[in-house]
């Protein structure tokens, strides 16, 4: 039976509740996964010829472009993040992963095995059946579109549970699956409590394989779950703690580093897995680099995420403000100096609001250098060889991703070489397209990656056929 009988969704910019929505138990996870089987094996998804499955996806991305603005205000709602993100961000990524999945479903080849004349090696990759997708509050649909893409082009049917915070667009999207064609039980969204819901989904034995996007803790314990179940599949896409490296050269880029920057740290009010925590500067433009960041931090427009000039929303939460506003005051204390944010004077009234924070000096092992902190705070470091920045740079436990500034092709690739981490960008903030894999390596990532076509073993399995020849 459920311990927590209803979820509430809370504007975090406001305080006030804006839906209550029954919480899954694990018995009703058990009940999906089984219904989820019987529509796999029933084959009216998993054996429709991989055309027509594109022409459903296809038709459910053209929906999410009629209900775009409807999908942006639910996420910006939910998450408290800024309005204008949504809408040039997180939902035209996620139409996008939708519509590139559905063209790549029958872009996928099998292997042919060099073997013998005496027989003839096929290895084919085949639905796992019933998969699941736990989702993160930070991106609530861009993650939910990364994982739904795959998993149904793939031929799947997927169990999703958003995060409790932001389940609101997830379930707008199952509506408008059904409208495109979805057959019943291909896609179900599940709205429930991590501790339960998300626990049986880790546990249940019919669930074959696993993708996780949320922190390193939670991927750790839906680990173990799978070994001490099933052994379904597991993939995690978890925390991290990036570096941006300049190097003496970088500010050759000028307003484009400072811009690149800005949203490396401060996207999604520093909320963001692949957020640029950690500046890493080159001792000679150090003084330099400080300055201008700082001042393009302090004019960031702070306030109510639904305003489209909002830059900086509100953080998720209270728990979220006081691990952040701890960890500032905790390396304040130890000889750090906070040359721009920390403690908020000014802000809305309601909301968990933090102003964008730039710290120097920050004690060795300090939280603000090693652990994600989850909020807008970035610490600036000085060295003075690349020898030193790498070791900088991989001094974390995470590594999933990190920027290099430099005019010079050989430092960069040299720099690209050294540091740990899933994706690598050299004199922009990104993460690539939907073409390259992202995933994290160490404790950032595990079992899998999204995006581009790799994304598509995470939701598939590979089977040999072995024919004699006679
Ligand atoms: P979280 O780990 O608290 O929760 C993520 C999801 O896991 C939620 O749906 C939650 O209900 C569920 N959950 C909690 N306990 C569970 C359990 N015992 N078993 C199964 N499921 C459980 O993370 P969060 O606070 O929602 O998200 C922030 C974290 O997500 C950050 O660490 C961030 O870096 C990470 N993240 C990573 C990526 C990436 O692609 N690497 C992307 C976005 C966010």
């Amino acid at each position: 039976m459920s311990t927590h009988q209803t979820l509430h969704v809370v504007n975090p910019a406001t305080g006030e509740p804006i839906s209550t929505l029954p919480a899954a138990s694990a018995d009703d996870i058990a009940k999906a996964a089984e219904r989820a089987r019987q529509v796999f094996t029933a084959g009216v998804w998993s054996r429709l010829p991989v055309r027509e499955r594109a022409v459903v996806l296809l038709r459910l991305a053209d929906l999410m472009e009629r209900d775009a603005e409807i999908l942006a205000r639910l996420d910006s709602e939910d998450a408290g993040k800024p309005i204008t993100e949504c809408r040039t961000g997180d939902v035209p990524g996620a139409i996008e992963s939708i519509r590139w999945f559905a063209e790549a479903a029958d872009k996928v080849f099998g292997r042919i095995a060099p073997s013998g004349p005496h027989g003839l090696g096929l290895m084919s990759r085949e639905p796992v059946g019933v998969v699941a997708a736990i989702l993160p509050w930070n991106y609530p649909l861009a993650m939910t579109a990364w994982k739904v893409g795959p998993a149904l082009a793939a031929g799947n049917c997927l169990l999703v549970k958003p995060a409790e915070a932001t389940p609101r667009s997830a379930l707008h999207l199952a509506t408008l699956a059904a409208e495109a064609g979805l057959p019943d039980g291909v896609l179900t969204v599940l709205p429930g409590y991590g501790s339960e819901a998300g626990a049986a989904l880790a546990r249940d034995p019919l669930v074959g394989a696993l993708s996780f996007t949320g922190s390193t803790a939670t991927g750790r314990r839906i680990l173990m779950a799978a070994a001490e179940s099933n052994f379904k599949g597991v993939s995690l896409e978890m925390g991290g703690k990036s570096p941006q490296v300049l190097m003496a050269d970088a500010l050759a880029y000028g307003d484009e580093l400072i811009d690149n920057m800005i949203e490396a740290a401060f996207l999604t009010t520093g909320q963001n897995c692949t957020a640029g925590s950690r500046v890493l500067v080159h001792r000679s433009i150090a003084e330099e680099v400080l300055e201008r960041f700082t001042a393009a931090a302090k004019g960031l427009v702070i306030g109510d995420p639904s305003d489209s000039r909002t830059q900086v929303g509100p953080l998720i939460d209270r728990a979220a403000f006081d691990r952040v506003a701890g960890a500032v005051e905790a390396a304040r204390a130890g000889g750090a100096e906070v040359r721009t944010g920390g403690l908020p004077h000014g802000l809305p009234p309601h909301g968990a609001y933090y102003p964008p924070t730039v710290i120097t000096r920050a004690p060795d092992g300090s939280d603000v250098l090693a652990k994600e902190l989850f909020g807008p705070v970035v610490t600036v470091q000085t060295f003075t060889t690349e020898d030193e920045a790498v070791r900088m740079a991989n001094t974390t436990e995470y590594g999933l991703a990190a920027s290099v500034w430099t005019r010079d092709l050989d430092t960069a690739l040299r720099l690209a070489r050294g540091i740990e981490a899933g994706v690598i960008s050299v004199n922009a903030y990104s993460e690539g397209d939907i073409t390259t894999p992202f995933g994290g390596w160490k404790q950032s990532g595990f079992g899998g990656v999204e995006k581009s076509t790799n994304a598509f073993d995470q939701w598939t399995r590979e089977k040999t056929l072995w024919i004699r020849t006679h």
